[in-house]
C-alpha cells in the first residue's frame, strides 16, 4: 500500500481559488470548458511530443470522456492527453505557474462581472474553476512513456493529498464530486449544451457516458482546418446549417488559410436567405465567431465591419492565447490585423462574385442594403462599395451600378441625380421625375432607408456630385436651357394664395417649367434635406 502525502496550497493559490470560486460564481459552466480546454491540450501535446518520442504514441482512437455517475454524485473528464508525473502535479495544480493573485485579482476587480470568465483561462487558473461546482476534486494522472500514476485530491481548502496509484493507460481524469446545488451538472442533456456551445469544434472526439449509454457530445473535426479539396459538398453544406442556423445553401463559400506575419483559417459564407429567426438587422454586429486553436472563444469580437455583418462563418487563429479576455479582445493588434484583412478579403470576393450577375443580383436583393450602410460610414471603403452598389433607375430595366450611370451621363450633365423613396413603383410614377424624363436625364430610383443618409455623406462618384432631385431645380433649369418666366398677374395671385393657406407648412410657392403632366409638385429647398429623409425623420420621431 501506498503512504498519502499532504501538501499546502500556497497562500496564493488558496487566495485564487477562493476568488475563482466566488468571483464567478453565475457563470460556472464554464469549469466545462476549462477541463475540456486542458484535456484537448494535454492531447493536442501528446501528439507533438509523440513525434520525437515513440513512447508517447497516442491510442488509436484518442477521446474526450464525460463519464457521469448520478448516483456516487460525479462527474468524470478523462482524457488520453499527455498526463502528468507527480512532480508536474504538485507544480500545475499546486502553485500558480503564470501570474500572481494580485494581479488576479486587480484584474478581477477592473472587469465587469459578465467578462469575469474569460480571465481565468487568460491566468492559467482553469484548473482552479472545478471547485466552482465540485466539493471534492480528484486527480488521477499517469504521464505518457512512464508507469506511475497519482492522485491528487484537494476540497480546495488550504491543503491537498497525494498518494500512488495506478492508471492502465497513460492519460488524466478529473474526477468532481458535483455540489449539492451543481445537480445540473450530471444531466447528460446539460452537459452536451455546454459542449456545443463551447468547445463543439474541439478536434478529439467528446463523449458523454451515462449508464450503459454513450454519447458523441461535439461534431469534432474542425473541417475549417482541412484543405478545400478532402472536405466534400455535403460537409460544408452541413456545417454552413450548423453555423448558420439556415437550411438552404450558401451563394458563396470562402475557405481561406492566412499565411504570413499572422496566421489563421477562416470559413466565410455567404448566405443564400435571411434567417426568420435571427434577422441580421437585429443586432447591427458581425457575428463572425472567433476560435483560438479550434476552441471557440467568442462570436462578439465583430471580426467584420457592421455592414459584412451578413457574412457568417469562423476565424480560427494560432496567434492567441487560449481564452483571450474581453479587453484584449478589442486592443490586440493581432486581432486588428485579422478583421482588416477579412474585410479586404471578402471585400474582393464580392469584387469576384459580382461578374456573376444573377447570383450577385440574389446577394443584392438579400443584403444590398446594408452593405450600403458602408457608404453611410464613409471609411476607406467607400469607393468600392460604391462601385459594388446596385441601384434601379428610371431608364434602364434591372440593376444599374454608378459606373454605368456614369457613362450615361448627357453631356452637359454636371451630376448624378437620384430620387430616394420607398419602392421602385411609388418613384417610377413620381411627378418629381417628370421634367428629368422630358429631358431624357436618367436618374437613379433609391429603394432602402439608408439611401435617404449615405448620399449626402460620401458626396460625390467619379468626381460627380450625388444630387437629390428633389433639391435640383436649378440643376434642370440650367439643363432645359429654360428662358426666363414672367409669371402672369393669375399665377401671381395664385401663389400668394397658396402661400397664405400653406404659410407653416412650406418656405414658398413659385412657378416651375419642370412639371409636364402633373399640375403641382413638393419641393425640397435647396439647402434643406431631401425629401425621402425629411419622412424618414418623421417617421422616426413617432
Ligand atoms: P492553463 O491550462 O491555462 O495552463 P490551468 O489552470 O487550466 O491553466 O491548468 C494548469 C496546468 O495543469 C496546465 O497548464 C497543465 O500543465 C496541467 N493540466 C491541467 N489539466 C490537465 C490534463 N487534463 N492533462 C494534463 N495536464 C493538465
Ligand atoms: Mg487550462
Amino acid at each position: 500500500t501506498h503512504q498519502e502525502e499532504q501538501h499546502q496550497f500556497s497562500a496564493e493559490v488558496e487566495r485564487l481559488m477562493d476568488l475563482v470560486v466566488h468571483a464567478l460564481y453565475s457563470e460556472r459552466e464554464i469549469f466545462l470548458r476549462e477541463l475540456i480546454a486542458n484535456s484537448a491540450d494535454a492531447t493536442d501535446r501528446r501528439r507533438f511530443e509523440a513525434l520525437t518520442n515513440e513512447a508517447c504514441a497516442l491510442p488509436a482512437t484518442p477521446q474526450i470522456r464525460l463519464t457521469i455517475d448520478k448516483e456516487a454524485r460525479l462527474l468524470t473528464i478523462s482524457d488520453d492527453g499527455l498526463g502528468m508525473t507527480k512532480d508536474e502535479m504538485i507544480q500545475n495544480l499546486g502553485t500558480i505557474a503564470r501570474s500572481g493573485t494580485r494581479a488576479f485579482e486587480k484584474q478581477l476587480k477592473d472587469t465587469k462581472p459578465e467578462d469575469r470568465p474569460n480571465l481565468i483561462g487568460q491566468f492559467g487558473v482553469g484548473f482552479y474553476s472545478a471547485f466552482m461546482v465540485s466539493d471534492k476534486v480528484e486527480v488521477i494522472s499517469r504521464r505518457a512513456g512512464t508507469d506511475e500514476a497519482w492522485i491528487w485530491t484537494s476540497e480546495g481548502k488550504g491543503q491537498y493529498s497525494m498518494i500512488q496509484t495506478t492508471r492502465d493507460t497513460a492519460g488524466t481524469d478529473i474526477i468532481l464530486h458535483i455540489k449539492s446545488d451543481a445537480d445540473e451538472y450530471l444531466e447528460s442533456m446539460r452537459l452536451e449544451n455546454i459542449i456545443r456551445k463551447w468547445a463543439d469544434h474541439i478536434a478529439w472526439p467528446i463523449v458523454i457516458k451515462q449508464d450503459d449509454k454513450e454519447t458523441n457530445a461535439n461534431t469534432g473535426t474542425a473541417i475549417w482546418r482541412k484543405p478545400r479539396s478532402e472536405i466534400t459538398d455535403e460537409q460544408m453544406e452541413e456545417f454552413y446549417r450548423h453555423v448558420t442556423h439556415l437550411f438552404d445553401k450558401p451563394l458563396a463559400t470562402l475557405l481561406w488559410h492566412a499565411e504570413g506575419v499572422i496566421e489563421f483559417t477562416a470559413l466565410l459564407f455567404l448566405p443564400g436567405m435571411i434567417s426568420p429567426f435571427e434577422p441580421v438587422d437585429q443586432e447591427r454586429k458581425s457575428k463572425v465567431r472567433l476560435h483560438v486553436r479550434r476552441m471557440f472563444i467568442t462570436d462578439e469580437a465583430e471580426m467584420l465591419p457592421a455592414w459584412l455583418r451578413f457574412i457568417q462563418g469562423i476565424v480560427d487563429t494560432e496567434d492567441l492565447p487560449l481564452n483571450v479576455s474581453r479587453e484584449m479582445l478589442q486592443n490586440t493588434p493581432v486581432l486588428a490585423r485579422i478583421r482588416k484583412a477579412l474585410t479586404n478579403r471578402v471585400i474582393s470576393e464580392l469584387q469576384k462574385l459580382s461578374e456573376d450577375k444573377e447570383t450577385y443580383e440574389k446577394f443584392w436583393n438579400l443584403f444590398g442594403a446594408i452593405f450600403k450602410e458602408g457608404l453611410w460610414e464613409n471609411g476607406e471603403h467607400t469607393e468600392t462599395i460604391a462601385k459594388l452598389s446596385r441601384f434601379y433607375s428610371s431608364t434602364q430595366e434591372g440593376f444599374t451600378t454608378l459606373s454605368d450611370y456614369v457613362s450615361r451621363m448627357k453631356e452637359d450633365q454636371k451630376a448624378i441625380y437620384y430620387l430616394a423613396g420607398d419602392s421602385k413603383e411609388i418613384l417610377t410614377s413620381s411627378p418629381q421625375l417628370e421634367g428629368f424624363k422630358a429631358q431624357g436625364i436618367e436618374v437613379l430610383l433609391f429603394t432602402d432607408a439608408v439611401d435617404a443618409f449615405w448620399p449626402d455623406r460620401v458626396g460625390k462618384f467619379n468626381d460627380k456630385p450625388l444630387r437629390s432631385i428633389t433639391r435640383a431645380k436649378e440643376d434642370l433649369e440650367k439643363l432645359m436651357g429654360e428662358t426666363q418666366h414672367t409669371n402672369s398677374e393669375e399665377e401671381e395671385n395664385l401663389l400668394k394664395s397658396l402661400q397664405e393657406i400653406l404659410k407653416d407648412k412650406i418656405v414658398e410657392a413659385r412657378t416651375t417649367q419642370r412639371l409636364v403632366d402633373s399640375p403641382v409638385i413638393l419641393a425640397a429647398s435647396e439647402n434643406g434635406p431631401d425629401l425621402q429623409m425629411q419622412r424618414l425623420m418623421r417617421r422616426n420621431d413617432k
